[in-house]
């Protein structure tokens, strides 16, 4: 049985001091909330201290990104053992680091290898964009980049990641997805991708996320759909009462 996730990405938002209020705020309100796993991913800076305002919440924290060498010339990044040092999980391939970035599905499976071994859980996000979705290539992108994401990972890792499937259409739109459409996708084009590479029993054994829009009053919609184990929530976690109401909405 699949455990529902929900996780807060933060994006390049809050000071320190702000997260720091932010979270414990938060903590008080969903620490006695053990059946969902709940994870919060603020920006580097805010790591140390949103990961020790949670330390009784019993919350996970990732990172929104990483680079995929152990070490050197590589100025402004972080490395693997860096992000390993403060927390457990790491956001991959989010479509804001694919589109500014330059990250291709290529760099996404250096990083995942390097999470592999530095034993992180990545959110390993995939997602068409509006002129994807538009012409009907919604099955070819989403298969791809969740085949070329996992390419070489060993099977016993891939049942531990975690895939948040991000319609880019969505994101930060106000305009989500469906919760028929976003589990079609999930199931049809995810959960199969990862059955072909690794079999059944993996493909059942990760989570799938939804991300694009989920608010306090459309998760349900989400939550309830038999191949959607969770949500990956940009705005409305920044958002105390919202964010709050979507971990309980499990
Ligand atoms: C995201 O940033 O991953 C996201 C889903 O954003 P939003 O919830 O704001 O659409």
């Amino acid at each position: 049985m699949r455990k529902p996730f929900v996780a807060g990405n933060w994006k390049m938002n809050k000071t320190i001091a702000e997260a720091r209020e932010l979270v414990e705020k938060m903590s008080a309100e969903i620490k006695d909330v053990a059946t969902v796993e709940k994870v919060f991913c603020p920006p580097f800076t805010a790591l140390a201290t949103v990961r020790d305002a949670l330390k009784n919440a019993e919350c996970g924290v990732g990172a929104q990104n990483m680079h995929w060498e152990e070490k050197g010339a590589f100025t402004g990044e972080v490395a693997p053992n860096m992000v390993k040092e403060l927390c457990e999980y790491v956001i991959l391939g989010h479509s804001e680091r694919r589109a500014y970035f330059g990250e291709t599905d290529a760099t996404v499976n250096k990083k995942l290898h390097a999470a592999q071994k530095h034993a992180l859980v990545p959110i390993v996000c995939v997602g068409e964009t509006l002129d994807e979705y538009e012409s009907d290539r919604t099955q070819e992108i989403v298969s791809s980049q969740t085949r070329l994401g996992l390419a070489g990972v060993s099977a016993d890792y891939a049942a531990k990641i975690v895939v948040a499937y991000e319609p880019v259409w969505a994101i930060g739109t106000g305009k989500a997805s469906t919760g028929a459409a976003a589990n079609a996708v999930i199931k049809d084009f995810i959960r199969s991708t990862i059955a072909d590479l690794y079999g059944a029993e993996t493909a059942q054994a990760v989570r799938v996320l939804y991300g694009g829009s989920v608010t306090a009053s459309n998760a349900k919609e989400f939550f309830t759909q038999p191949d959607i184990d969770g949500a990956l929530v940009g705005g409305a976690s920044l958002k105390l009462d919202e964010f709050v109401s979507i971990i309980k909405a499990f």
